[in-house]
């Protein structure tokens, strides 16, 4: 046989190999016949992959069920554990990591707080975090999934730019396939979180979805026909830093008035602290005696206690978000958007106004059309977005 035969063969093999999981990890207690049915391959060849499923530990016979002819067939489900993914989250407070099943279900955990955020000490902290899941995993290691703050070529795994890690151009994909030998994925931390929402998310999408993330800074990932959308320069979405205010405070990145200045987390806590300061009725005052104590939780809390001048910092900021909302649907035309971050604690205080803005401001029947809700992920998404790169990439689960 010549190499390109071979090549393609072994091609071949590969994608029906993947499209008999897929099938297995989709409809759960399927059988052999069945999987035949859906894939249009022929029985023998379907036997032969799932006997090599089952060798490798991916899938089990799990029971018998009636078939149409009367005899029973045997069912097969893909084993949750039988692989499992390390996703970490470098876009908080402190890092976090994660054992992750094949159903996007948290095995183990382990958290660091970040104290020092130059380039090497960030890196150094990744490393901990690793060494301490790989030494506690129990299941066979498919790779390691990475959600960091910044700009990042996804396909080479470096980070280009993460003004937050005092990163430039760093190989961190490289360095860590290094060290542990396992398959690396890199990703923008909203980006991850836009595939976490699309894959494990509660709300069927459809094939397209954008996610606009809010945390210590604010950016999109956009999902389009079932795949991560990176752009030409691995940016889109890059949401954070659109100058959205003339008058605006400066911004980290070296302008004024970007949308991360009034809509992300600190931007949000340093406007509390200025209520706190100049407003003595504010409820803010019973909560906390010091301003820097402020967290988005005590705002939850004077929120309910119908804090004006908080509700209309809120309110402020889901109109600035409309108007990103309302580009986004104007240049994407995808019916779902969603947030995440926990400023979607603030449920419609946030939501109502961000939609009237995103109406006022684009197509009638496009903003229409438009669905914003929240996501249901929590804290955990950039890990579960982590984790979906590999399951996607490395068994073609999960897109
Ligand atoms: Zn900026």
């Amino acid at each position: 046989m010549r190499s390109y035969e071979k090549a393609t063969k072994a091609r071949t093999k590969e994608h029906n190999k993947r499209l008999v999981l897929r099938t297995i990890y989709d409809h759960d207690q399927i059988s052999r016949a069945e999987i035949a049915r859906l894939t249009s391959l022929t029985r023998p060849t379907v036997s032969a992959i799932v006997a090599d499923l089952i060798r490798e530990g991916l899938v089990a016979e799990v029971g018998q069920k009636p078939s149409e002819g009367g005899k029973p067939a045997t069912s097969l489900s893909v084993i949750n554990d039988g692989r499992c993914v390390i996703g970490l989250d470098l876009a908080n407070d402190e890092f976090r990591g994660a054992v992750v099943d094949l159903r996007g279900k948290i095995r183990h955990r382990y958290n660091a707080s970040v104290e020092r955020r130059d380039g090497d000490s960030a890196l150094q902290l990744v490393f901990r975090v690793l060494d301490e899941l790989l030494e506690r995993v129990r299941c066979p290691v498919l790779g390691i999934g990475i959600g960091t703050p910044g700009l990042v070529n996804a396909r080479a795994g470096t980070v280009r730019v993460a003004i937050d890690l005092e990163w430039r151009d760093q190989p961190l994909g490289e360095i860590l396939a290094e060290r542990y030998g396992l398959p690396i994925y890199v990703a923008n931390d909203c980006q991850a979180a836009a595939l976490a929402e699309y894959v494990f998310g509660r709300v069927d999408y459809g094939r397209n979805l954008v996610l606009i993330k809010i945390g210590r800074g604010v950016g999109a990932g956009v999902v389009i026909d079932g795949r991560l959308h990176h752009g030409d320069g691995f940016g889109a979405g890059e949401i954070g830093h659109w100058k959205v205010t003339e008058a605006g405070e400066p911004c980290r990145c070296g302008h004024f008035g970007c949308l991360e200045t009034i809509a992300s987390e600190p931007a949000i806590l340093r406007q509390a602290q200025t209520i706190f300061r100049t407003r003595p009725n504010s409820p803010l005052r019973g909560l906390v005696s010091d301003p820097n104590a402020i967290t988005l939780e005590r705002i939850e809390q004077a929120l309910a206690q119908n804090d004006e001048a908080l509700a209309a910092v809120i309110a402020k900021t889901g109109r600035y978000l409309g108007r990103a909302a309302a580009a986004l649907v104007s240049t994407l035309d995808i019916h779902h958007i969603v947030l995440a971050g926990r400023m979607t604690h603030f449920g419609e205080t946030l939501l109502d106004p961000l939609r009237r803005e995103m109406r006022q401001r684009a197509l009638s029947p496009l903003a229409e059309e438009t669905e914003v809700s929240s996501s249901s992920l929590g804290d955990d998404i950039v890990i579960l977005g982590a984790a979906a790169l590999l399951l996607a990439n490395e068994l073609g689960l999960a897109n």
